[in-house]
């Protein structure tokens, strides 16, 4: 049986370029970017050439980029990093209710060190108010971390509205974009952003590697110490390959931007259409215009969200019930809880679907023809 795999938001698989790249840098690209031979040389500027790249797709300046080894260390490099470097300007931090995890258990652990974070809610669209924001700020407000997209159910903050906000505030402004990158144009200029979290694995490169974008003369207190690599503000030595192969994926998406999005939403359309001429009645979680494309949460009634995984597992489909990070635990969702409420159907009944490069229509109708079998 052929699967269908349909947990992009989860991770996607190497685009076969990428592994291209990956492979001819792990054969030729052995040398330390810190040494001064021709070896270390030819490392160093590899890594330099897809720095800028990377940069370049922000809107950003190679400097302003580190590598980190994913989202989750940026997240948790711009979060500490901020904290523990203006602990004397303040204590308080703003996020929201449905970061993912590397932010929220970031946040809880500032709570227990002697921070103060107002944590602010969601509608059923899955999306902040930003009045809620501008009355939850303090002028020892030092940091407001906002997703740019949430990867439950996709919806997309309102980050320019943020970041203009943010503009006459010392406040730090930092954005998960762990999601967003890829399908969704970013110019950290633009928006005002003063750190971003991003992720290879998410966009067809490879895992353990990704980036923070730090705006220029923004001091964060690094998490790692040990040699000088990253301008000293994350010690140890590059992963050349990896970056170079997640600069390839970078390039990729941009060359295929437009298409990509278009693909991911009539797979989306394709997908809806085919649940319901098959008669399945669901809902769909979260905003259905403030959305990323390739993601999509569907509530169905009368379904039990493990079994239902399992059965559609058997069935040869992949797909979530959330973050992966929470997948196997009996918690329900924190995300579907903040749009929702405590004890309602959603909490039970809700799984996430979500499209990549590879799917074709045909595999998504295929997918729900099997779920109307399993269901009906
Ligand atoms: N932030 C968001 C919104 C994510 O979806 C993820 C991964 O699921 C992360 C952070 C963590 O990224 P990584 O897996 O690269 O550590």
């Amino acid at each position: 049986m052929t699967r269908i795999y349909l947990d992009h938001a989860a991770t996607t698989p190497m685009a076969e370029e990428v592994i291209k790249t990956f492979t001819d840098e792990l054969n030729q690209v052995f040398g330390n970017a810190s040494s001064i031979h021709q070896t270390g040389r030819s490392a160093r500027k590899k890594l330099d050439e897809a720095r800028t790249i990377l940069a370049s797709s922000i809107g950003a300046h190679e400097t302003e980029i580190t590598i980190t080894s994913g989202g989750t260390e940026a997240d948790n490099y711009a979060i500490f990093g901020t904290t523990y470097a203006r602990m004397n300007e303040g204590k308080h931090i703003i996020t929201t209710q449905i970061e993912h995890h590397a932010v929220l258990h970031a946040c809880e652990q500032l709570e227990r060190d002697g921070f103060e974070v107002t944590y602010l809610p969601v509608n059923k669209d899955g999306l902040i108010n930003v009045d809620d924001l501008k009355n939850s700020l303090r002028e020892d407000t030092i940091l407001v971390s906002v997703m740019y997209a949430n990867n439950e159910v996709g919806s997309i903050q309102p980050i320019q509205e943020i970041g203009d906000l943010l503009v006459d505030h010392p406040a730090y402004f930092h954005t998960d974009a762990v999601q967003a990158y890829g399908s969704i144009s970013i110019d950290v200029q633009a928006l005002h952003i003063d750190l971003l979290s991003v992720s290879s694995h998410k966009i067809n490169g490879p895992k353990g590697i990704g980036f923070l974008f730090q705006r220029k003369g923004i001091f964060l207190k690094p998490l790692f110490y040990g040699g000088q690599q990253e301008r000293k503000k994350r010690a140890g030595t590059e992963n050349v390959p990896a970056v170079v192969a997640f600069a390839k994926a970078v390039e990729l998406k941009q060359s295929s931007f437009k298409d990509s999005i278009s693909h991911y939403q009539q797979l989306k359309k394709a997908f809806l259409n085919e649940l319901g001429n098959k008669g399945v009645q669901f809902t769909i979680n979260g905003s259905t215009d403030y959305v990323l494309p390739h993601v999509l949460n569907v509530s169905i009634p009368k379904t039990d969200v493990e079994t239902f995984l399992v059965q559609l597992d058997l069935a040869g489909i992949d797909a979530s019930s959330g973050s992966a990070c929470t997948a196997g635990s009996i918690d329900p969702s924190h995300v579907l809880v903040a749009m929702f409420g405590e004890n309602t159907p959603e909490l039970r009944n809700s799984v996430r679907f979500s499209f990549g490069l590879n799917n074709t229509e045909q595999q998504v109708i295929d997918a729900a023809t099997k779920i109307s079998k399993i269901i009906l």
